[in-house]
């Protein structure tokens, strides 16, 4: 078994690679494009790791502005590790963020945003375009309506979780960033704009 980059630095953040599943396949994604590379680390995974070794990976939480849930995969996939690990941090006195694509409530079948509250203090939504025509030409989903999905799960995020933002990725062909930052202040979630191949 190789080492693998379970957590990994970015500015003040810590960053945690659970899974490198995802219910997306999108066409901008290094991992669709030959590389499991961020900035200097090598996101790829040749296993799915448990708790121990996810925690085993946090040296202390507090040290960190915030630790956020991002990497080659889709955080709300593995909801059970996701849930106990950001109970472990939040034991520890850190901040949690979990970066989300919003397909959880349809994978999962059921309205996963309780329990994620219980110890997530941020999400990040990927929305990615203000339309669905643009969203499946860029993310490719697996499952068909998953644009509206996502603007569901959005609406709803705030009534469980204070911060809530929803990002689209500047330099996209057709993604108008002005008219995805209008439909996040019709869906109640700030905006943020992102900037292709950057993490955060
Ligand atoms: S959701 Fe993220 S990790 Fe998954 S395919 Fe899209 S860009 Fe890649």
């Amino acid at each position: 078994m190789t080492e693998q980059t379970l957590s990994y630095t970015i500015g003040d953040s810590l960053y945690l690679n659970i899974t490198d599943r995802c219910t997306l396949r999108c066409a901008f994604c290094p991992k669709f494009n030959g590389s499991h590379q961020v900035h200097d680390y090598d996101l790829a995974l040749d296993h799915r790791p448990n708790l121990d070794e996810i925690i085993a990976s946090i040296d202390d939480p507090c040290r960190y502005e915030q630790v956020v849930f991002c990497g080659f995969g889709e955080p709300t996939l593995r909801l059970k590790i996701l849930l106990e690990t950001a109970r472990y941090i939040k034991s520890r006195g850190g901040r949690v963020r979990v970066n989300t694509d919003g397909l959880a409530n349809r994978v999962h079948k059921r309205n996963v945003l309780p329990e994620l509250s219980r110890y997530i203090d941020a999400l990040s939504i990927s929305l990615n375009a203000q339309n669905e025509t643009v969203y499946d030409r860029h993310c490719r989903p697996q499952l068909k309506g998953s644009y509206q999905d996502v603007l569901d799960f959005t609406a709803l995020a705030p009534r469980y979780i204070n911060d809530v933002t929803a990002t689209a990725i500047d330099g996209l062909d057709g993604v108008d960033i002005a008219a995805c930052e209008q439909r996040c202040e019709r869906l109640g979630v700030r905006f943020r704009r992102r900037v292709l191949n950057r993490v955060g």
